[in-house]
């Protein structure tokens, strides 16, 4: 094997989910498809690592220097805020239409055992924020895990006593799904029948 080709195959399979043969199988199709589709597929990818960035408000991917679409966007309601695991999950809720306030993205979720406690996530920010912007609800959104829970009630304790409303996403998903890969049925229903903590 060409020494360039047992590079990308090495390289395509860092990819998640991604085994030998699909590697060698998406290779060989670029050796089909020739230079310049190759190179318009590098530069996609390149552009998005130079250019997305994390909001430094909510932590939602936006391209750099531009405003953010939702801590900057006027038609946003502006009383609830949904927390959320990862950047991606936000595109989970979004695609249910059923929230149009703010997000704050956590970073992971309370895991005492693997390190993450709250100040290795964004919960410090998290109740500056909600105080800040005056937030009334506050929907925690975590996956359905037992850290996921554990950090919903954490965050309850936190911030109840500053007299904001915190639910949680109702139990429609299966414990142990991710967010980003259930059906946006499933996550609109929990959403509309979340719980208050
Ligand atoms: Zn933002």
């Amino acid at each position: 094997m060409p020494p360039e080709l047992l590079l990308a195959i090495e390289a395509l399979q860092t990819l998640p989910g991604m085994g030998r043969r699909s590697a060698m199988r998406i290779a060989f199709d670029f050796i089909r498809k020739g230079v310049n589709p190759t190179k318009n597929f590098c530069n996609a990818l390149t552009a998005l690592v130079e250019h997305v960035c994390a909001c430094e408000h909510c932590g939602a991917y936006k391209t750099q220097g531009q405003p953010c679409s939702f801590c900057d966007n006027p038609k946003r309601e502006t009383k609830s805020l949904c927390i959320v695991e990862n950047p991606s999950d936000i595109f989970a809720v979004e695609n249910t239409g059923e929230f149009r306030g703010l997000y704050h993205v956590l970073g992971g979720v309370l895991s005492p055992l693997d390190g993450m406690g709250p100040e290795e996530l964004k919960i410090p920010q998290l109740k500056a924020r909600a105080q800040e912007l005056q937030i009334e609800e506050v929907i925690v959104a975590a996956n359905p895990s037992v850290e996921g829970n554990a950090t919903g009630h954490y965050i309850a304790e936190m911030l109840k006593p500053l007299g904001i409303k915190v639910t949680r996403i109702a139990t429609g998903l299966a414990l142990g799904q991710a967010l980003d890969y259930a059906e946006t049925q499933a996550i609109s229903q929990s959403l509309r029948l979340r719980v208050t903590l």
